[in-house]
């Protein structure tokens, strides 16, 4: 099997990068992993606790969508308590003219997201049980 289809080492990775930096860029889609596109009454409060609590340790996080009005997406954000250091912009540090945004780590109801979280969650409880 490929090197990074298996969990154990993409986290491994993940967790190797955190211990260089304390922190990772994390991105994260905005319809329908935050935010309820077709207001159908989904809830995303696991998501939304996850990046606080990514927040308080230090992650950088980038809101990364498609929608045009970037004026909603930071009242929304900030209406549900949810952090973010950019909107579709590269973090200060990574100088790229690509468009791809960097990433350590993405969340994305449409790109394995249940994996993504899990590390992240992982991660998070591994810092707790290593800093105590
Ligand atoms: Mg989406």
């Amino acid at each position: 099997m490929d090197f990074y289809l298996k969990n154990e080492n993409t986290f491994e990775r993940l967790f190797k990068e955190y211990k260089v930096y304390n922190s990772l860029v994390v991105a994260f889609d905005f319809d329908n992993t935050v935010y309820d596109f077709h207001q159908v009454g989904l809830d995303f409060k696991d998501v939304i606790k996850l990046l606080q609590n990514l927040k308080k340790i230090g992650c950088y996080l980038i809101v990364f969508t498609s929608t045009d009005d970037e004026d909603f997406v930071k009242r929304y954000c900030k209406e549900k308590e949810i952090p973010f250091d950019a909107i579709n912009e590269n973090p200060p540090f990574f100088k790229s003219k690509s468009r791809k945004i960097y990433y350590n780590i993405l969340l994305d109801d449409r790109a394995g997201l249940r994996e993504a979280y899990d590390h992240l969650e992982k991660l998070i409880h591994h810092l707790k049980n290593t800093n105590s």
